[in-house]
């Protein structure tokens, strides 16, 4: 995806600043952060969303969940934190590749 932003972080392209990387997975700082940890961990792969996840990318949903998790630990988020991701325009998706927003750091207000 030419235009995908999130692809250009991945390809250096645009700067980012990066807290974790794998073969598959990059996570970076959210450039507008909503709680004192914002970060967003994606696939390198581009996929537009969870909704457009297939059968085969199952265990690459589990490794993303497995490294926000891993990224909480290092954050000191023992206390506890939020996964979100959302889903197209009614989602409030604004860039469409698959991300996991981990929020934390304080004590969250309800979202919903
Ligand atoms: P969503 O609205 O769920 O699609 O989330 C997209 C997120 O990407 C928002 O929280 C933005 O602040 C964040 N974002 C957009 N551009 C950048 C960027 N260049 N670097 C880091 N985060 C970004
Ligand atoms: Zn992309």
């Amino acid at each position: 995806m030419n235009d995908c932003i999130f692809c250009k972080i991945i390809n250096n392209e645009i700067p980012s600043e990066k807290v974790f990387e794998s073969e598959e997975i990059i996570a970076f700082k959210d450039i507008n952060p909503q709680a004192p940890v914002h970060i967003l961990v994606i696939p390198k792969r581009h996929i537009d969303g969870a909704d457009t996840l297939e059968k085969e990318d199952a265990e690459l949903a589990g490794r993303l969940i497995l490294a926000v998790a891993r990224i909480a630990e290092q954050f000191h988020l023992g206390g506890g934190y939020r996964i979100v991701t959302n889903i197209g325009k009614d989602g409030g998706q604004t860039v469409r590749h698959l991300h996991f927003h981990l929020l934390g750091g304080e004590i969250l207000k309800d979202s919903f």
